[in-house]
């Protein structure tokens, strides 16, 4: 095998590389649009207001995961956050969640 035959076969690999992965970059962005899944938009609001320590003291694996929690109604007491203060935290976290009911207009307001 010459030289110029390994050149042309090293650019043909290459060429194969760019398009499956041009490829396989057209169907990521595909799937991530076909699987996108919404998510409740008080959960990153009652995030914000949260230490965001992200400690895991309140048994979660950070503060989205109980935000999430709250949110849903699955977690009742907003001190289950161990870092976090009364004024600066709960107190704004159980208002928010007060004026801020479900679609079908339940609310899980959360007490301290
Ligand atoms: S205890 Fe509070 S600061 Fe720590 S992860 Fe849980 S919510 Fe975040």
């Amino acid at each position: 095998m010459s030289n110029k035959d390994l050149i042309i076969a090293a650019v043909f690999a290459v060429v194969i590389l760019l398009v499956i992965g041009a490829i396989l970059g057209v169907v990521l962005v595909l799937a991530s649009k076909v699987f996108h899944v919404e998510e409740d938009e008080r959960i990153k609001e009652v995030e914000k207001m949260l230490p965001g320590a992200n400690c895991g003291a309140c048994g979660k694996a950070g503060c989205h995961d109980l935000a999430e929690a709250l949110v849903k109604g699955e977690v009742k007491k907003v001190s289950t956050c161990k870092v976090g203060k009364k004024d600066k935290n709960y107190d704004p976290i159980i208002e928010y969640m007060k004026n801020h009911p479900d679609k079908d207009g339940t609310t899980h307001i959360p007490t301290i």
